[in-house]
C-alpha cells in the first residue's frame, strides 16, 4: 500500500489497485487496513477530548462512484443545465469514477456526531477544528484546503480527510501545503518512484 498515492482528475487510480486492497472497518465504514487502524486511534483520541466524530463515507468502489456521478449529473440536468455545464458543476465537488480518493480506501468524509451527510460548515465546528490541529498526528491531512483549488482541482472540502502517513501528514499540515505540492517538492525523499 502506497499511502502517498496521488489520485485526482489527471491521475486516475490504476485498474489493478483494488486487487491488493485490504479493507477493515473504522467508525462503521470500510477503509484500507492501515488507514482504518489510524482512523480508529484518531476517533478514540477525539473522544478522550470530549469530541465525537462520525465517519460518513470511507471506501467507495468505482461502480459506486459511477452511480453517484450519474445521479448528480441527472439531478443538475433536471434543474435545467445542459450536459457540459452539469459535468463542469458536479466535477467541482465530486470526483469522476476512477479518479476518486475514496476508491483508494485512504480517504474518509468526517462529520459531527450523528451527521448523515457532509457538512459545508464542518470546519467551523468543534470537531472540525479539532481535526485541523490533530488529524496529522494520526497520518491524516485535510486533502482539499481552501485556496488550493487550482492545484487539487477540487473545491474546499472541510470534511474530506486523507491518510498519507504521519511523517508526511505533519509536514504537509505544518507547511500549509497540499498533497500535490508535497509530492512536487519532496517526492525524492518520500516516494520510491
Ligand atoms: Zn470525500
Amino acid at each position: 500500500m502506497d499511502a502517498l498515492i496521488l489520485v485526482n482528475k489527471f491521475e486516475p487510480l490504476p485498474a489493478c489497485y483494488a486487487d491488493s486492497l485490504i479493507l477493515t472497518e473504522a467508525g462503521g465504514k470500510f477503509m484500507e487496513k492501515q488507514a482504518a487502524e489510524q482512523l480508529e486511534r484518531l476517533l478514540k483520541a477525539a473522544q478522550a477530548d470530549g469530541i465525537f466524530i462520525s465517519v460518513i463515507s470511507g471506501y467507495r468502489s468505482d461502480d459506486y462512484q459511477q452511480m453517484l456521478w450519474e445521479k448528480e449529473i441527472s439531478l443538475e440536468m433536471g434543474r435545467g443545465l445542459g450536459y457540459k455545464d452539469a459535468v463542469a458543476k458536479v466535477g467541482r465537488t465530486l470526483a469522476l469514477p476512477g479518479c476518486s480518493e475514496h476508491s483508494t480506501g485512504l480517504a474518509a468524509d468526517l462529520g459531527t456526531k450523528d451527521a448523515e451527510d457532509v457538512q459545508p460548515d464542518f470546519g467551523r465546528t468543534t470537531a472540525g477544528k479539532w481535526l485541523t490541529v490533530n488529524a496529522c498526528h494520526y497520518g491524516f491531512i485535510l486533502r482539499y484546503p481552501p485556496m488550493k483549488e487550482h492545484l487539487t482541482g477540487i473545491s474546499y472540502e472541510p470534511w474530506h480527510y486523507r491518510y498519507v502517513g504521519r511523517e508526511a501528514a505533519e509536514l504537509i499540515t505544518e507547511s500549509g501545503i497540499c498533497l500535490e505540492e508535497f509530492l512536487h517538492f519532496y517526492s525524492d525523499k518520500y516516494t520510491s518512484c
